[in-house]
Order: C-alpha cells, then structure tokens, then sequence
C-alpha cells in the first residue's frame, strides 16, 4: 500500500538535506508558479522561523519542517483559517498515527501534555484583496528525547517520542498529515469553516480559562471563551466586552 495516500498533496516534491527555511523556498517556488499542494521538505533548517519573527528550533534527523504551496480562491481574511486547518490535521494524524491526542493552542500551537511539539507558520501573497497564494510552514518535532531540545525551548518544547516513548516513522507522519490536511482543505474550499471549526474546538486547549493576550506593547488578560465563525479567538476582557483577536497580531500565555 503506498504511504502517501493523496491526489494532489505532496504530489509536487522538493526535497532538500538541509534548507534556511522551507516557507523562504516555498515562496520563491510559487512566485515560479507551483501549483498548489506542491510541498517543500528538508531534514533541516539553518534558519527556520515561527510566528512574530521568533526561531523554530529545527535539528536533522529528529522532526519533520514542511511547507504546503496554497492558493486557494478566497478573500484575504479567510487565509488565517488555513493555520486552523494544519493543526486540526496534524492532530488527526497523530490520533491515528501515534495513538496520542494532541490539543491546540489558538492560533498555532500543537501541544501534548501541555507543551509544545508542532508549530504553523502561514505567509500571505495578495493581489487585490483576494489570496494569490499562501504558504504554509509546520514543525514537528517528532523523535527528539527530552534532552535533546536546546535549554532556550526545553521549558516549553515536547515531541511525540518524548511523549509516548515511541519512535515514529516520520515519513509515514508527513504522508498522514498530509492525506488529512488535502480532506480538511478541500472540504473547506467548497462549503466552509463551519465543520472544521467543531473539529478544532474539539481539540482546543485553554478556553473557558484565563489568559493574557499579548498584543505589541499591549499586554491584557481575559478569559478565552470561543473561536468565531471565521477562526479569530474571541476574549471577554475584564470589562465584560468581547473581543475578537485575529492570528498573527497576538500571543497568549495563561495566566
Ligand atoms: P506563542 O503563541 O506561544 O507566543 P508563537 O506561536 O508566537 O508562540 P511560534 O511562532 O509557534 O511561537 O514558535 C516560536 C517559539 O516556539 C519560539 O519563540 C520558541 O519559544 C519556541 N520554539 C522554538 N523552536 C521550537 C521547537 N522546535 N519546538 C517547540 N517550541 C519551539
């Protein structure tokens, strides 16, 4: 039975032993023209990124850092959902790969056990207030021991190994990603967040529970009730109002 198991995911395949970033080589692979699903791996990366210009911590051998080329036909606010999407995905693959369910940390965040092991990464190109294309980046850390994370990260960093004391075979990882991310984004494409957005909150971590919402210099705290309709996160502040965070502007840490 062949491992990867989608129509157009993974189908166009860029292999690289070792890259700067795959969103950097993904982004020039689509301004090229590669078509959607086309995907960007390496064993490694020298410079990859997370959210906000953090680093993502990315050794060989032990995790999976992928780049997804998207371009699907929407207008610009609905890009965010796509980071959704991923880490509903990876979940499902894990669920059915590792035996583990992982929860998610809005926007972007895949935890197991409360601590970090998978991270999304969406870059936007626009034209004209509609999607030209999106990449979109995820690590996984995948086979690393708890001792093998760098002391800058080992206070929030996990991997699937480190969790359930299993190696996991990273190919056969990536491929189940992937069949469950072609689904998800294919279903969205032609009817909408709606479903997706239960299968997210099934799996969400920290609503009902009190957060502080970091936002540039802006620091509050809140308590995170829900996602709206659209995927932003919605946090009733201390005044009793509602207020809806986008992806890509904020962090959250609890409190
Ligand atoms: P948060 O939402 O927690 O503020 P973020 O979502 O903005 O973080 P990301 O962009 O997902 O952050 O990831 C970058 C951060 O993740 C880094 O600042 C570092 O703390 C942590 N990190 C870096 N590499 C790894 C890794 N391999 N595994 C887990 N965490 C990592």
């Amino acid at each position: 039975e062949p491992l990867l198991k989608t129509k157009r995911f993974g189908r166009h395949y860029h292999f690289y032993a070792s890259l700067p970033s795959t969103n950097r080589t993904a982004k020039e692979l689509a301004r090229q023209g590669a078509p959607e699903g086309t995907v960007v791996l390496a064993e490694e990366q020298t410079e990859g990124r997370g959210r906000l210009g953090r680093g993502w911590y990315s050794p060989p051998g032990l995790g999976i850092y992928f780049t997804m080329i998207l371009r699907p036909t929407v207008p610009l606010g609905l890009a965010p959902q796509v980071t959704l999407l991923t880490s509903v995905a990876v979940c499902k693959a894990l669920e059915t790969v590792a035996g583990v369910q992982p929860q998610i940390k809005w926007p972007n965040d895949v935890l197991l056990n409360g601590k970090k092991f998978c991270g999304t990464l969406t870059e936007l190109n626009a034209e004209m207030e509609a999607v030209n294309y999106l990449v979109v980046g995820t690590g996984i850390n995948v086979n690393q021991s708890a001792g093998d994370f760098p002391d800058a990260v080992a206070a929030v960093a996990t991997s699937v190994h480190a969790t359930t004391g299993e190696k996991v075979d990273r190919a056969r990882l990536l491929a189940a990603v992937l069949y469950f991310f072609e689904a998800d984004y294919d279903y969205w494409l032609a009817s909408g967040f709606d479903r997706l957005r239960a299968e997210w909150l099934e799996r969400a971590a920290g609503m009902g529970t009190t957060v502080r919402v970091i936002a540039g210099q802006q620091e509050w705290v809140g308590k995170a009730e829900d996602i709206d309709s659209d995927g932003a996160l919605l946090v009733r502040d201390s005044g009793g109002k509602l207020r809806r965070l986008i992806s890509g502007e904020v962090s959250l840490r609890p409190e």
